[in-house]
Protein backbone atom coordinates (compact mmCIF):
# COMPACT_ATOMS: atom_id res chain seq x y z
CA UNK A 1 0.00 0.00 0.00
CA UNK A 2 0.93 3.41 -1.13
CA UNK A 3 0.44 6.61 0.91
CA UNK A 4 -0.49 9.07 -1.55
CA UNK A 5 1.47 12.19 -1.54
CA UNK A 6 0.54 15.82 -2.80
CA UNK A 7 3.38 17.71 -3.38
CA UNK A 8 3.24 21.98 -3.83
CA UNK A 9 5.64 23.36 -6.43
CA UNK A 10 5.64 26.87 -5.70
CA UNK A 11 8.08 27.95 -8.63
CA UNK A 12 9.41 31.37 -8.88
CA UNK A 13 6.53 32.52 -6.52
CA UNK A 14 6.43 34.26 -2.82
CA UNK A 15 8.74 36.45 -0.52
CA UNK A 16 9.77 35.07 2.55
CA UNK A 17 7.01 37.10 3.91
CA UNK A 18 4.63 36.10 1.48
CA UNK A 19 5.51 32.52 1.72
CA UNK A 20 4.96 32.59 5.66
CA UNK A 21 1.38 34.28 5.08
CA UNK A 22 0.31 31.77 2.52
CA UNK A 23 1.58 28.56 4.83
CA UNK A 24 -0.46 30.14 7.61
CA UNK A 25 -3.42 30.11 5.42
CA UNK A 26 -3.36 26.48 4.85
CA UNK A 27 -0.83 24.51 7.47
CA UNK A 28 -3.46 23.76 9.78
CA UNK A 29 -5.78 22.75 7.24
CA UNK A 30 -3.41 20.45 6.01
CA UNK A 31 -1.70 18.99 8.99
CA UNK A 32 -5.53 17.61 9.79
CA UNK A 33 -5.81 15.57 6.78
CA UNK A 34 -4.50 12.48 8.01
CA UNK A 35 -3.16 8.81 5.73
CA UNK A 36 -1.31 11.88 3.20
CA UNK A 37 2.61 12.60 2.87
CA UNK A 38 1.79 16.53 2.63
CA UNK A 39 5.29 18.31 1.16
CA UNK A 40 5.41 22.19 0.00
CA UNK A 41 8.23 23.32 -2.11
CA UNK A 42 8.71 27.40 -1.70
CA UNK A 43 11.75 29.04 -3.36
CA UNK A 44 15.27 28.54 -1.82
CA UNK A 45 14.88 31.44 0.26
CA UNK A 46 11.67 30.83 2.31
CA UNK A 47 13.19 26.99 2.90
CA UNK A 48 14.75 28.00 6.50
CA UNK A 49 11.14 29.88 7.43
CA UNK A 50 8.98 27.63 6.15
CA UNK A 51 10.99 25.05 8.00
CA UNK A 52 10.34 26.80 11.51
CA UNK A 53 6.67 27.59 10.09
CA UNK A 54 5.67 24.27 9.73
CA UNK A 55 7.46 22.55 12.51
CA UNK A 56 5.73 19.84 14.21
CA UNK A 57 2.85 19.93 11.28
CA UNK A 58 3.39 16.89 9.93
CA UNK A 59 3.79 18.72 6.34
CA UNK A 60 6.74 18.23 4.20
CA UNK A 61 9.42 20.63 2.99
CA UNK A 62 11.38 20.33 -0.13
CA UNK A 63 13.74 22.51 -2.46
CA UNK A 64 12.93 22.94 -6.19
CA UNK A 65 16.08 22.05 -7.53
CA UNK A 66 20.41 21.85 -6.17
CA UNK A 67 23.19 20.81 -7.72
CA UNK A 68 25.11 17.57 -8.04
CA UNK A 69 28.64 18.59 -5.97
CA UNK A 70 28.58 18.71 -2.63
CA UNK A 71 30.37 22.06 -1.80
CA UNK A 72 32.76 24.64 -4.05
CA UNK A 73 32.85 26.69 -6.62
CA UNK A 74 29.45 26.83 -8.22
CA UNK A 75 28.22 30.37 -8.06
CA UNK A 76 24.66 30.57 -7.58
CA UNK A 77 24.01 27.04 -6.77
CA UNK A 78 22.84 25.36 -3.47
CA UNK A 79 24.35 21.97 -2.35
CA UNK A 80 22.29 18.62 -0.97
CA UNK A 81 23.32 18.81 2.46
CA UNK A 82 22.44 23.07 2.44
CA UNK A 83 18.69 21.55 1.84
CA UNK A 84 19.57 18.68 4.40
CA UNK A 85 19.62 20.81 6.88
CA UNK A 86 16.02 22.23 6.41
CA UNK A 87 14.31 19.74 3.79
CA UNK A 88 13.22 16.19 3.51
CA UNK A 89 12.44 16.25 -0.35
CA UNK A 90 13.50 17.73 -3.72
CA UNK A 91 12.21 18.12 -6.92
CA UNK A 92 14.39 17.12 -9.97
CA UNK A 93 14.25 17.65 -13.60
CA UNK A 94 11.54 19.80 -13.51
CA UNK A 95 10.12 20.21 -16.98
CA UNK A 96 10.97 23.94 -16.51
CA UNK A 97 14.62 23.17 -15.66
CA UNK A 98 14.86 20.90 -18.55
CA UNK A 99 13.53 23.71 -20.92
CA UNK A 100 14.96 26.95 -19.68
CA UNK A 101 18.04 25.61 -17.75
CA UNK A 102 19.33 23.12 -19.96
CA UNK A 103 18.67 20.05 -17.66
CA UNK A 104 19.12 17.35 -18.98
CA UNK A 105 18.58 13.13 -18.45
CA UNK A 106 22.36 13.21 -17.26
CA UNK A 107 21.95 16.13 -15.37
CA UNK A 108 19.17 14.56 -13.42
CA UNK A 109 21.01 11.23 -13.05
CA UNK A 110 24.12 13.39 -10.99
CA UNK A 111 21.40 15.29 -9.06
CA UNK A 112 19.30 12.20 -8.20
CA UNK A 113 22.70 10.29 -7.07
CA UNK A 114 23.77 13.35 -4.98
CA UNK A 115 20.19 13.53 -3.58
CA UNK A 116 19.84 9.92 -2.35
CA UNK A 117 23.45 10.01 -0.72
CA UNK A 118 22.38 12.81 1.30
CA UNK A 119 19.57 11.21 2.73
CA UNK A 120 16.96 13.17 0.29
CA UNK A 121 13.41 12.46 -0.88
CA UNK A 122 14.06 12.80 -5.00
CA UNK A 123 10.45 13.59 -6.62
CA UNK A 124 11.93 13.04 -10.09
CA UNK A 125 9.65 14.52 -13.17
CA UNK A 126 9.34 13.02 -16.34
CA UNK A 127 7.19 14.11 -18.93
CA UNK A 128 6.37 14.66 -22.79
CA UNK A 129 6.37 17.49 -25.14
CA UNK A 130 3.38 18.27 -27.12
CA UNK A 131 4.72 17.45 -29.93
CA UNK A 132 6.27 14.12 -28.57
CA UNK A 133 2.55 13.78 -27.23
CA UNK A 134 1.18 14.03 -31.23
CA UNK A 135 3.73 12.38 -32.60
CA UNK A 136 3.01 9.41 -30.25
CA UNK A 137 5.98 9.11 -28.72
CA UNK A 138 4.93 9.47 -25.33
CA UNK A 139 6.22 6.05 -24.25
CA UNK A 140 9.59 6.23 -26.18
CA UNK A 141 10.44 9.70 -24.20
CA UNK A 142 9.68 8.45 -20.49
CA UNK A 143 10.83 5.90 -20.56
CA UNK A 144 14.55 7.00 -22.04
CA UNK A 145 13.83 9.78 -19.21
CA UNK A 146 13.06 7.05 -16.35
CA UNK A 147 16.51 4.81 -18.15
CA UNK A 148 18.81 7.31 -18.19
CA UNK A 149 17.58 9.83 -14.86
CA UNK A 150 17.31 6.60 -12.80
CA UNK A 151 20.64 4.82 -13.86
CA UNK A 152 22.42 3.16 -11.30
CA UNK A 153 20.09 3.67 -8.53
CA UNK A 154 20.11 0.55 -6.01
CA UNK A 155 16.71 -0.71 -5.22
CA UNK A 156 16.64 -0.04 -1.18
CA UNK A 157 17.06 3.46 -2.38
CA UNK A 158 14.35 3.28 -5.34
CA UNK A 159 11.91 2.16 -2.94
CA UNK A 160 11.90 5.43 -1.27
CA UNK A 161 12.23 7.54 -4.86
CA UNK A 162 8.88 9.54 -6.32
CA UNK A 163 8.31 10.11 -9.66
CA UNK A 164 6.01 12.70 -11.50
CA UNK A 165 4.85 12.35 -14.82
CA UNK A 166 4.26 15.55 -15.97
CA UNK A 167 2.69 15.99 -19.91
CA UNK A 168 4.43 19.31 -20.39
CA UNK A 169 2.02 20.32 -22.88
CA UNK A 170 -0.45 20.21 -19.26
CA UNK A 171 2.08 22.20 -17.08
CA UNK A 172 0.68 25.36 -16.28
CA UNK A 173 -2.27 25.27 -19.18
CA UNK A 174 -5.10 24.49 -17.50
CA UNK A 175 -5.41 21.58 -19.85
CA UNK A 176 -4.98 18.93 -17.37
CA UNK A 177 -4.45 15.22 -18.93
CA UNK A 178 -7.45 12.70 -18.22
CA UNK A 179 -6.74 10.23 -15.10
CA UNK A 180 -7.62 7.68 -17.86
CA UNK A 181 -4.50 8.57 -19.64
CA UNK A 182 -2.48 9.78 -16.84
CA UNK A 183 -3.24 6.08 -15.36
CA UNK A 184 -1.99 4.38 -18.22
CA UNK A 185 1.40 6.15 -18.65
CA UNK A 186 1.63 5.24 -15.07
CA UNK A 187 0.38 1.68 -15.40
CA UNK A 188 1.96 0.84 -18.98
CA UNK A 189 5.00 2.89 -18.89
CA UNK A 190 6.56 4.11 -15.71
CA UNK A 191 5.86 1.10 -13.67
CA UNK A 192 7.08 -1.40 -16.28
CA UNK A 193 10.03 0.63 -16.99
CA UNK A 194 11.07 1.12 -13.24
CA UNK A 195 10.21 -2.97 -12.72
CA UNK A 196 12.73 -3.34 -15.57
CA UNK A 197 15.44 -1.35 -13.48
CA UNK A 198 14.29 -2.25 -9.84
CA UNK A 199 12.69 -4.95 -9.78
CA UNK A 200 8.57 -5.77 -9.50
CA UNK A 201 8.88 -5.25 -5.45
CA UNK A 202 10.67 -1.83 -5.94
CA UNK A 203 8.10 -1.03 -8.82
CA UNK A 204 5.30 -1.28 -6.43
CA UNK A 205 6.73 0.89 -3.85
CA UNK A 206 7.83 3.67 -5.99
CA UNK A 207 5.17 6.72 -5.79
CA UNK A 208 4.17 7.98 -8.84
CA UNK A 209 2.30 11.15 -9.15
CA UNK A 210 0.38 13.11 -12.03
CA UNK A 211 1.17 16.67 -12.64
CA UNK A 212 -0.21 18.75 -14.77
CA UNK A 213 -3.33 21.30 -14.26
CA UNK A 214 -4.31 19.88 -11.01
CA UNK A 215 -7.23 21.38 -9.03
CA UNK A 216 -9.44 21.24 -6.45
CA UNK A 217 -12.15 19.93 -8.94
CA UNK A 218 -10.37 17.86 -11.18
CA UNK A 219 -8.40 15.80 -9.09
CA UNK A 220 -10.40 13.31 -8.26
CA UNK A 221 -10.51 12.19 -11.58
CA UNK A 222 -6.90 11.24 -11.50
CA UNK A 223 -6.81 9.61 -7.53
CA UNK A 224 -9.52 7.26 -8.31
CA UNK A 225 -6.95 5.51 -10.56
CA UNK A 226 -4.97 2.66 -9.06
CA UNK A 227 -1.62 3.65 -10.13
CA UNK A 228 -1.88 7.53 -9.43
CA UNK A 229 -0.30 7.71 -6.26
CA UNK A 230 -0.97 11.39 -5.96
CA UNK A 231 -0.27 14.89 -7.52
CA UNK A 232 2.58 17.80 -8.03
CA UNK A 233 1.02 20.52 -7.99
CA UNK A 234 2.12 24.00 -9.39
CA UNK A 235 -0.47 26.72 -9.47
CA UNK A 236 -3.11 25.34 -7.37
CA UNK A 237 -0.56 25.35 -4.38
CA UNK A 238 -0.73 28.62 -4.37
CA UNK A 239 -4.34 28.91 -3.93
CA UNK A 240 -5.14 27.20 0.02
CA UNK A 241 -8.32 26.02 -0.35
CA UNK A 242 -7.81 24.48 -3.80
CA UNK A 243 -4.25 22.60 -2.57
CA UNK A 244 -6.84 21.67 0.66
CA UNK A 245 -9.03 20.43 -1.48
CA UNK A 246 -6.81 18.57 -3.61
CA UNK A 247 -4.90 16.66 -0.45
CA UNK A 248 -8.06 16.20 0.42
CA UNK A 249 -9.22 14.54 -3.14
CA UNK A 250 -5.76 12.28 -2.51
CA UNK A 251 -7.09 10.29 0.43
CA UNK A 252 -10.67 9.71 0.24
CA UNK A 253 -10.15 8.12 -3.07
C1 LIG B 1 4.17 21.93 -11.93
O1 LIG B 1 4.71 23.03 -11.86
O2 LIG B 1 4.82 20.92 -11.65
C2 LIG B 1 2.77 21.87 -12.33
C3 LIG B 1 2.21 20.70 -12.47
O3 LIG B 1 2.13 23.05 -12.55
P1 LIG B 1 0.54 23.26 -12.74
O4 LIG B 1 -0.14 22.48 -11.65
O5 LIG B 1 0.34 24.73 -12.59
O6 LIG B 1 0.18 22.75 -14.08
Amino acid sequence: MRTPMVAGNWKMNKTVAEARELVSLMSKKLSEIPNVETVLCPPFLAIPALAEALEGSGIGLGAQNLHWEEKGAFTGEVAPNMLKEFCRYVIIGHSERRTYFGETDESVNRKLHAAIKAGLTPIVCVGETLEQYEAGSTSEVVRRQINAGLAGVDSASAAKLVVAYEPVWAIGTGKASSGENANFVHQKIIRPAVSDLFGPIGAEMIRILYGGSVTGSNAYDFFAYADIDGALVGGASLKPDEFVAITKAAVSS
